[in-house]
């Protein structure tokens, strides 16, 4: 391996290989977070290219997970190099598992009926926004999740940051939570999370969630997560800069552009 090889095969390891109860073995999750396909969507050849690597490397076993990747849960620690270059090629190892980009999106109003949102091109814009391994391993475990409908398919109350399509008068917007948690150990006792004032625009979210990210590492004291700090400050500061980011929008956006 090249330096630039291992070093991306060592965050890899740290962020997508997980222990297994037998120390011989790994489980693997393979990202589906990636730009130019939506969140955990996959075509035929890399479903079956995903096929063969588990006939070739976890006993023929792949699991779905709730959040939109696919694991393989019998990987001899000894076969993870070839896993890894494999699933390179296949582009399937971002090292984002548990990031913010490592998001849950319903398929929302270009796919669902139901929807009163689209949820896709949000996810689109946030994770092309957000490319950096380094700012993301920065801003550490944050759950980030879109629900297009109060159906909450996306599981939007249960995200660190939430997002929910609703309509108003046939338009779509947006209402963000924040501070939500499905229990994990990472997010504390399972709740839903709060709103964050008056709805948004589509046009608006991606720079709200980006101003609410930034209060995160302009206040936070060292080694804190983003939920930690969030329980500490109270919503008033992250709720202050969603304000300031949909006033900053507005006054970029030409005005038939919002209408
Ligand atoms: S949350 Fe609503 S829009 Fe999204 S998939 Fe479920 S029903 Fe459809």
């Amino acid at each position: 391996m090249t330096a630039a090889e291992h070093a991306a095969y060592s965050r890899w390891l740290a962020r997508n290989v997980h222990t297994h109860q037998n120390p011989d073995l790994r489980a693997v999750t393979l990202s589906f977070k990636r730009l130019g396909q939506y969140p955990g969507d996959a075509t035929a050849d890399q479903l079956d290219a995903v096929a063969q690597l588990s006939e070739l490397f976890s006993a023929g076993e792949v699991r779905v997970t709730h959040d939109q990747n696919l694991m393989l849960p019998w990987v001899h620690a000894a076969d993870l190099p070839a896993v890894w270059r494999t699933a390179q090629q296949l582009g399937v190892a971002k090292a984002n598992v548990g990031l913010l980009t490592d998001m849950i999106a319903c398929p929302g109003g270009d796919f669902c009926d139901l929807a009163n949102a689209r949820s896709l091109p949000l996810a689109e814009a946030i994770l092309a926004r957000y490319q950096d391994l380094d700012e993301l391993d920065d801003l550490g475990v944050i759950d980030l999740h879109i629900s297009g409908c109060i159906n909450s398919c996306g599981h939007h109350h249960s995200g660190h940051i939430g997002i929910l399509g609703v309509d108003k008068d046939g338009k779509e917007w947006y209402q963000v939570t924040l501070g939500g948690s499905d229990g994990a150990a990472i997010s504390g006792a399972p709740t839903p999370g709060k709103v964050v004032g008056p709805s948004f625009s589509a046009h608006e979210v991606p720079d709200v969630v980006e101003a609410i990210l930034d209060t995160y590492t302009q206040y936070r004291l060292s080694g804190e997560t983003f939920m930690a700090s969030l329980r500490r400050l109270g919503l008033e500061p992250f709720k202050a800069a969603a304000q300031l980011a949909r006033q900053a929008t507005v006054a970029s956006q030409p005005e038939e552009s919002l209408a």
